[in-house]
């Protein structure tokens, strides 16, 4: 019997993963720069947690969650996002108390029961930053900002910002009742129809083109603005063109729930076909006093870790050029060279120089081949004659030149060569 990965999900293997683990870095890097701090949640939490923090009438809750009854009968949930599981860590250890707005980014792997394709896993990998406890249109530019240079710090051209203002609590319900009765008089099949009672925005949303035709003349949110919410929104687009951050209007760009406000943000890249979008965030000004706690008007964002790679890839920017998987090779010939072998490449790796040796007894034909497979620069050849001059060979496997250092001198030589 053998056994594969789950569909919809794949292994990182080296050397992409190392890549892969860059990719995340280099996303979070600006936030870390601007004073986010890092959390980490549990992987699994309860399941109302996500129920109520990203809302029972998403397609995520709805369709997609990984749900299981622990065997004390807990219902739990294997996390689909980040952000209802940070709000809950702060308001569980008060952090809302202290200094705000809180700052915090994090890493780790999501769980969606998706529909499986290039770019859309059932398990994949996000990174998010969070700032909770602030309602200041410099929070959402400063926000928006460190992502786009995570985006560039990549090497990535061809994404693109895409923002809107989804209004607050004064002009979204005015607005809603606007595009519902513009909805109802549309010909749509019966789940949609029910959604423009439960979810309207969400309509717009629809990427299918006999909805897309009708939605020509919907109303716009932007039209609807209040002159709180038009003057936050022009304050954030102000910010980001001052900044040299390039953005896109969108009206079409929504989040269906109540606790969304304000502003709202997608990047999208042109080179993944319909997954293209590559992380997005917004304001969650409601989300804190839906899940038990006072008022935190919040914003935040999740990049994609996987679809961005991918981006990266459709760009050219990951060369297939062997990496080398350590700087140094040890070849010990016989058993008493392998035991001193042993200890210098122990010495080396002390000395920050990443080093390997042959294992399972090879001879020098076969050590050698494994030294070319790690992409080492240096061989360290040790055979008994060596061994009793107390000296090594170092071979250069790029010049195939060899000369011979004593013992106690070649991590020395080493450093100053590879370093
Ligand atoms: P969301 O939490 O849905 O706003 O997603 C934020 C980002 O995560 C998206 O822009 C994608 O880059 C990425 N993402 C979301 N769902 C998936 C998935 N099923 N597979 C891979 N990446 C995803």
């Amino acid at each position: 019997m053998s056994f594969q990965a789950p569909k919809g999900t794949f292994d990182w293997l080296p050397p992409r993963s190392e890549r892969a683990l860059a990719v995340r870095d280099a996303l979070v890097a600006p936030a870390r720069l601007a004073g986010y701090g890092y959390v980490e949640t549990p992987i699994f939490e309860a399941t109302e947690l996500f129920k109520r923090g990203v809302g029972e009438s998403t397609d995520v809750v709805s369709k997609e969650m990984y749900t299981f009854p622990d065997k004390a009968g807990r219902s739990l949930t294997l996390r689909p996002e980040g952000t209802a599981s940070v709000v809950r860590a702060v308001l569980q250890h008060n952090l809302h108390n202290g200094q705000l707005p809180v700052k915090l980014w994090y890493s780790g792997s999501q769980f969606r029961y998706e529909n499986v394709q290039k770019g859309r896993y059932r398990h994949f990998w996000q990174v998010g930053a969070e700032a909770l406890g602030a309602e200041d249109p410099a929070l959402d530019a400063e926000l928006i900002v460190l992502a786009a240079q995570g985006f560039a710090a990549l090497g990535l051209t061809r994404h693109r910002l895409l923002i809107n203002s989804l209004g607050d609590s004064t002009c979204r319900p005015v607005y809603r009742a606007a595009l519902q009765e513009f909805l109802r008089g549309l010909d749509l099949d019966a789940d949609t129809r029910a959604r423009i009672e439960i979810n309207p925005l969400r309509v717009l949303d629809d990427k299918r083109p006999e909805v897309q035709v009708q939605l020509k003349s919907a109303p716009l949110m932007t039209d609807h603005l209040c002159a709180a919410c038009r003057a936050y929104h022009e304050e954030v687009r102000a910010l980001l063109t001052a900044s040299g951050v390039a953005f896109e209007d969108d009206p079409k760009l929504v989040r269906g729930l109540d606790y969304y406000t304000r502003t709202t943000f997608e990047f999208v890249h042109d080179g993944l076909g319909s997954q293209s979008a590559i992380g997005g965030g917004g304001r969650y000004d409601g989300l804190s006093e839906l899940l038990g706690g006072p008022a935190l008007p919040s914003v935040g964002w999740a990049l994609g870790a996987d679809r961005t790679f991918l981006a990266m890839e459709a760009e050219g920017l990951l060369d297939d050029s062997a990496q080398s998987r350590v700087q140094v090779y040890g070849v010990p010939l016989g058993d008493d060279a392998r035991r001193r072998m042993f200890l210098l490449i122990t010495e080396l790796r002390r000395a920050g120089i990443s080093a390997d040796l042959a294992f399972g007894g090879k001879g020098l034909k076969g050590a050698m081949k494994g030294a070319d497979r790690s992409g080492a620069r240096f061989a360290l050849i040790l055979g008994e004659r060596d061994l009793a001059a107390q000296a090594v060979q170092v071979k250069d496997l790029t010049t195939a030149e060899q000369t011979e250092v004593p013992l106690a001198q070649v991590v020395d030589v080493l450093k100053g060569k590879v370093q």
